[in-house]
């Protein structure tokens, strides 16, 4: 099975890499930047080089890039967009030199304009990145894929239910060339705090799932237990079996026909340990269905 956590950029991808496969881990997620947002640390080549050599040899990918928590495409603010825009675009362009990445970004929050509005903000600024990008590339696309997180729906957040993903969705790709461009990331802690009820109806929250956006979109699960109750809206992470999803409903997920080949990366509030404890954990739990 594909399975790992959330990782410390700091070391550079490489240390990344023998990171993950010291407690376990087949693939890894990280921030592309200070997760509060600014410069991205230019990219080492060298680096980068070895930790492909490293991957290939270890079987590890695919490699899960989040986007700094500060990017909001639906901002009320012409600036806190601009920002959004050239984070991404510049992302996009360094996960070249890790192909067949993936890219999570939080849709964003509308702050009072409405979902409406937010839709717009954030699909708009998908088509004009993709736009000039195939416009700079002779008409290819990126390696990476992009992906939209499910939200729990905190504050004003867009992407709070299946439908707001799939607005984004159409209204990007309806602007741009009639093939797939943005897929989607299913946090399990996101759509429970958000009213999915996947400890009870894991096989009814999928069918909709599917009726809504199509499960050949879902690409990757951040599997994360939560502190509050089904539809709290708060989007506060616990470890596997100690929230309110609970063990029992966590390895469903990792075990359902429809989900099993997915990659999991788990974002869970531990240290290393932590994480190789949890990852030893499902494999077993795994293993044992
Ligand atoms: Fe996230
Ligand atoms: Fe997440
Ligand atoms: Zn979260």
């Amino acid at each position: 099975m594909k399975i790992g956590c959330h990782l410390s950029a700091s070391g550079g991808y490489l240390a990344m890499g023998q990171t993950a496969v010291s407690i376990g881990a087949n693939v890894f997620q990280f921030f592309t930047r200070n997760p509060r947002g600014g410069a991205a640390k230019p990219l080492d080549k060298g680096d980068v080089a070895a930790f492909l050599d490293f991957a290939a040899a270890n079987g590890i990918g695919p490699i899960l890039a989040h986007a700094p928590y500060t990017l909001n495409a639906a901002g009320a603010e012409p600036r806190v967009r601009e920002f959004a825009e050239e984070v991404m675009a510049d992302d996009l362009d360094r996960l070249e030199h890790t192909p067949g990445a993936m890219y999570n970004f939080h849709p964003g929050s509308h702050v009072g304009q409405g979902a409406e509005e937010g839709i717009n903000l954030i699909s708009g600024m998908l088509v004009r990145i993709l736009g000039r990008w195939r416009d700079a590339h002779g008409g290819k696309l990126p390696s990476t894929t992009i992906l939209l997180e499910t939200m729990s729906g905190k504050g004003s957040e867009v992407g709070k239910d299946f439908a707001e993903i799939r607005a984004i969705i159409d209204r990007t790709e309806s602007s741009l060339l009639p093939v797939p461009l943005v897929g989607v990331c299913l946090d399990t802690c996101h759509v429970w705090d958000g009213g999915y009820d996947i400890v009870n109806d894991l096989d009814g929250v999928l069918a909709e799932f599917d009726r809504i956006v199509g499960l050949d979109r879902l690409k990757a699960i951040h599997l994360n237990d939560s502190m509050n109750v089904l539809g709290a809206h708060k989007d506060r992470h616990e470890k596997i079996g100690k929230g309110k999803i609970g063990l029992d409903a966590l390895m469903r997920v990792v075990n359902h026909p429809k989900l099993k080949d997915l990659p999991f990366y788990l974002e869970t509030p531990c240290d290393l340990q932590g994480y190789r404890d949890e990852i030893a954990l499902i494999k077993k739990m795994r293993s044992a269905s």
